[in-house]
């Protein structure tokens, strides 16, 4: 999977950290930054793209306007995720950890975990899917 690396958050001119006060104000950056691909199923879509809350923002309020929970996914992936909460370590996250370790595409497209993975890896890695 391709890499995602947010990087720290956007600064305006002068070098300060830019304050959103809406979440989509992030947008732009996000798609300079990663690129116009879905974070997660990685589809490169030239519109409709949206900022994903990893952590949702209906239960995580207070890191609704937080650069580190942002990332880019398409309608599909977002409504998928919806409001679950996510436990970093209960899964493979794309900009946390090399994903592109952890799945194999396989010759008729699908995506299965990698088989070099251990047995707790693999857990990991279908439950990302
Ligand atoms: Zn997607």
């Amino acid at each position: 999977m391709r890499p995602v690396e947010r990087g720290d958050q956007p600064t305006d001119e002068s070098g300060k950290p830019i304050r959103f006060t809406k979440y989509q104000q992030a947008s732009p950056y996000l798609k300079e930054r990663l690129g116009r691909y879905c974070s997660y199923c990685e589809m490169h879509l030239p519109a409709g793209l949206h900022v994903e809350h990893i952590q949702p923002k209906s239960h995580h309020p207070q890191q609704k306007l937080d650069w580190n929970n942002f990332l880019l996914a398409c309608v599909h992936c977002n409504s998928a995720k919806g409001e679950t909460d996510i436990i970093a370590t209960e899964y493979y996250l794309p900009d946390q950890d090399n994903t592109f370790l952890a799945f194999e595409y396989t010759a008729d497209g699908s995506i299965i975990p990698h088989p070099k993975l251990t047995r707790q890896q693999q857990h990991l890695a279908l439950k990302s899917l």
